[in-house]
């Protein structure tokens, strides 16, 4: 099919990616397509992250960094202050909004293309869930699990975060507390430390909890705090890519220890960093990036990952009170009772095991990360096809460098993609909108300017 025919991209997924995708194909110049936007829940924009009607739980990066289009970077704030009620909120772009607007701020992108006057016909909306994908030699196929099906010319994966379902008696951190039947007074323990704890302490803490609340991780780590720093200007030639990681954290202390001893602040540095850290991860060799997820990862995720200066507030208030504590500790055996549960941990580095009485216990170690455990059945069915593969660190599913889903058999597919946190294991740094944005700009670009016959160069393949 040439460029001057139109083609048909079906997004599966319509959280922030999925729209950020959308609106690129629809508004880049030299793009053709028609876009069909599949949902599953009732709206579009909002995903995991910005569903959240608690407006306790902000953004976890400032509203100057937020902006949905690379090549506008006040977008959001522009499209902030427009709202004269939301300024009040926020003072200045070094704010923090509740994430329920920036859901919002993100549908309202295609809502031109979806009002009564202006409908896009090139824009289909669909409410429904994606059970599977499969790719023929012209096309591919969409079906929803009511046994609508669409066939375009290309999908893309925009599925995002893949929450795994509780284990029996652990409760959901994304169901609220007074839904989950959480008594004020119970003992609440949380498995994990990081910000998904936050939002639950907040959620609970929101609702009058009274009982202590209990944040265990293997490391007891919490998030740091934003704080008004400029990222520090470091050029490319400077980051030592390709070395492994000892030497690479070796780095970043020494550029670290200079600031700070120079009167800076190390969050500086952290984002300094942050325009070269998708290709510091791809030149990382292999066995550092295994050595990174296992020992690494959850100091650099406490920096880089960091909460509001208000939310930090609440939490350091909690601690303080001794309302919230933190263990560093591995769980041992969880016996239910009729009162909830007896917990037996062993606190980091010691041998005596110790044991907790506990109300309540919520999951929040975080979003499922091996691609293997997905509950998704879009994604399984790509892996039950052969038609993806799960990367060999098991945090993705392996795409090349332009989002191609690679198969079984090591072939980047001309017909299906993926953007946002699917894509980890090939860019890393892929989970928030500051990269999401520019991915999903760079791979509508790509498809608007490469019709089929240059795809098919592009990997290789043969024009059927
Ligand atoms: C709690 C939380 C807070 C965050 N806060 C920030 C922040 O402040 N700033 C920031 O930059 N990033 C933040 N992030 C990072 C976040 O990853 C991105 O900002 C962005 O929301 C990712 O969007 P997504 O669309 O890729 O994924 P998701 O938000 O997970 O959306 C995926 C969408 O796909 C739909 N879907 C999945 N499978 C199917 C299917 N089979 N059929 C139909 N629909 C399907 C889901 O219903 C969902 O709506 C946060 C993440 C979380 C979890």
């Amino acid at each position: 099919m040439s460029r001057s025919a139109s083609r048909h991209a079906i997004i599966i997924g319509g959280g922030a990616s999925g729209v950020l995708l959308a609106y690129q194909l629809l508004h880049h110049p030299a793009c053709d397509f028609h876009v069909t936007l599949i949902e599953k829940r009732p709206d579009i924009g909002r995903g995991l992250a910005y569903h959240s009607g608690n407006l306790e739980h902000l953004l976890n990066v400032r509203v100057a960094n937020m902006s949905a289009l690379p090549d506008q970077p006040d977008h959001f704030w522009r499209w902030l202050t427009s709202r004269g009620a939301d300024t009040l909120l926020c003072p200045d772009p070094y704010c923090f909004v509740p994430r329920r607007i920036y859901g919002d701020y993100i549908a309202s992108l295609l809502g031109p293309l979806t009002s009564n006057a202006g409908a896009s016909p090139r824009l289909s909306i669909v409410q429904g869930s994606c059970v599977s994908v499969s790719e023929r030699p012209t096309d591919v196929v969409a079906m929803l699990d009511d046994g609508r099906r669409y066939v375009g010319d290309i999908v893309v994966l925009a599925t995002g975060h893949d929450t795994r379902s509780s284990s029996p008696g652990y409760l959901d951190p994304w169901v609220s507390p007074a839904s989950a039947g959480i008594a004020n007074d119970d003992a609440v323990l949380i498995l994990g430390t990081g910000l998904t704890m936050v939002d639950y302490v907040l959620s609970l803490l929101a609702d009058g909890h009274r009982g202590p609340i209990i944040g265990m991780s293997r490391r007891g780590l919490l998030a740091k705090a934003h704080r008004r720093a400029d990222p520090v200007r470091i050029e490319e030639r400077e980051v030592p890519f390709g070395v492994d990681i000892s030497r690479l954290l070796r780095w970043i202390r020494g550029r670290v220890d200079t600031h700070v001893a120079q009167g800076g602040d190390w969050r500086s540095v952290i984002d300094g960093i942050r325009p070269y850290t998708q290709r510091l991860w791809r030149e990382l060799p292999p066995a550092s990036k295994r050595r990174f997820l296992e020992h690494a990862r959850a100091w650099w995720d406490v920096h880089r990952h960091r909460m509001a200066p208000e939310v930090e507030a609440r939490i350091a208030h909690a601690l303080y009170a001794g309302h919230l504590t933190l263990v560093a500790g591995k769980i041992i055996g969880i016996e239910p009772n009729e009162a909830g549960a007896s917990v037996r941990y062993r606190p980091r580095g010691q041998r005596e095991i110790r044991s907790l009485e506990v109300g309540a216990i919520v999951d929040c170690t975080g979003i499922v990360k091996d691609p293997r455990a997905s509950a998704n059945p879009a994604v399984r069915s790509l892996f039950d096809q052969g038609l993806a593969r799960v990367d060999p660190l098991c945090i993705g599913i392996e795409t090349s460098a332009d989002c191609a889903i690679i198969n079984r058999d090591g072939v980047p597919s001309r017909r299906l993609f993926a953007v946002g946190p699917l894509t980890r294991a090939a860019f890393w740094e892929i989970i928030a909108i500051p990269d999401i944005r520019t991915q999903c700009a760079a791979l509508a670009a790509m498809l608007a300017t490469n019709d089929e016959e240059q795809q098919f160069e592009r990997f290789g393949a043969q024009s059927p």
